[in-house]
């Protein structure tokens, strides 16, 4: 081992994407050191992480217990994340918690010239405007970690030659079911997502098409891509990733068995490529075939509402994330039908006074007011 240790902090560590990473880091003992873990509530768990891994520092979130943990300096919530974000000690974050959260901390990051492999989605849909040209100014790497994103960065090698991006998306739990049977969902039915094991709320999403709508606009920012050149395709078995189109028409898309432990030791990787954590080879003889077909915008309309928002810019996509989200924790909760997440998200866009260029500050007084007025509506 004579390479220099790149030196990474995990944002979210004791979450879906952030167990995963350390998955992926056990493979990669010689090529990383883990400087900062952070993790919500879950301080039992970040406890068994830093005896493990030993970080200089572990950020718990505002007002949850002290961790009990020896030789690692502990910091709280968001200024917590930031002074991690700060340390230019840091070679990447990877930004794995979920929420708006994680979008002081990458752009503090980004001010840090610190690269980012990023898999929270808020950064961008939030604020893409904003940590795309900071990123740039910059010249920070940002890396997504989403399966999507990270295989059109693999297939991506001139922008300029680029003429369409094909985003692939399992359809979910409800791909065959009828607008009747998707509109009285149980909660149940709508976590058991067919092909990722992911978190709740990013689960509720998958099975509504939220998510591939998310995913719209962050591949936008991250591609600098028109929202009429970004085509969503419903292909259940999950194994092409995604997709782009050249303009001489050769499509170049990434496959692999469905696994996120693969993006994310890309993205962290970057621009190298380890064996690492290798997944299970896709075996084109053995699949019996490959799937693809159109989304059915009936029967998941906040597809369309994401593209709209989208394409409308300023703080629609505020507005679109903090109603959503706010009518998933609603249905998660009982109160309210899968479909109901959909009609509330609608009206809170179509009588949203879009700003055209929001601040940072004005971002997050637009997600609060959203948030509110969300939960007025539906009465939660
Ligand atoms: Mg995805």
């Amino acid at each position: 081992m004579n390479t220099k240790r790149k030196k990474i902090s995990i944002l979210g560590s004791t979450g879906s994407i952030g167990t995963q990473a350390l998955e992926v880091l056990d493979k990669l003992q010689d090529k990383f050191e883990i400087i900062a873990l952070s993790a919500g509530r879950n301080t039992e768990l970040l406890k068994k992480q830093t005896e493990k891994y030993k970080p200089k520092y572990v950020c718990v979130a505002e007002g949850a217990d002290k961790p009990d943990v020896d030789g690692a300096k502990i910091l709280y919530g968001s200024e917590g994340l930031n002074q991690i974000c700060s340390d230019k000690e840091n070679d990447i974050i990877l930004v794995a918690v979920s929420g708006k959260v994680g979008l002081k901390p990458t752009l503090t990051a980004i001010d840090n010239g610190i690269n980012i492999a990023l898999a929270n989605k808020e950064t961008l849909v939030m604020a893409g405007d904003i940590v795309i040209k900071k990123a740039k100014d910059k010249g920070v790497d940002i890396i997504p970690v989403d399966s999507e994103h990270c295989a059109i960065h693999q297939c991506i090698k001139n922008r300029n030659d680029v003429d369409k991006l094909i985003i692939t998306a399992s359809g979910g739990p409800f791909l065959h079911k009828t607008l009747e049977e998707i509109k009285s969902a149980t909660v149940e039915q709508a976590l058991a997502h067919p092909r990722w094991n992911m978190g709740r709320k990013i689960t509720i999403d998958s099975a509504t098409l939220m998510n591939k709508g998310l995913e719209i606009i962050e591949a936008h920012h991250l591609f600098n891509m028109d929202y009429k050149d970004i085509e969503v395709i419903i292909h259940p078995q999950s194994i092409v990733h995604s997709a782009i189109e050249y303009k001489d028409g050769s499509i170049i898309a990434q496959l692999g068995v469905p696994s996120m432990h693969i993006p994310i030791q890309y993205a962290i990787s970057y621009p190298e490529r380890f064996e690492g954590i290798k997944s299970q080879s896709f075996d084109f003889a053995q699949a019996a075939r490959l799937d693809f077909e159109r989304p059915d915008y009936k029967k998941f309309p906040s597809l369309d509402l994401a593209y709209n928002a989208g394409i409308q810019g300023g703080s629609a996509t505020v507005c679109l994330n903090a109603a959503n989200e706010e009518a998933v924790f609603a249905f998660l909760n009982g109160k309210i039908r899968l479909y109901d997440i959909y009609t509330t998200t609608e009206k809170m866009l179509s009588s949203h006074n879009i700003i055209k260029n929001p601040s940072i500050d004005e971002i997050f007084g637009i997600d609060k007011e959203i948030r509110i007025k969300t939960r007025e509506i539906l009465k939660v």
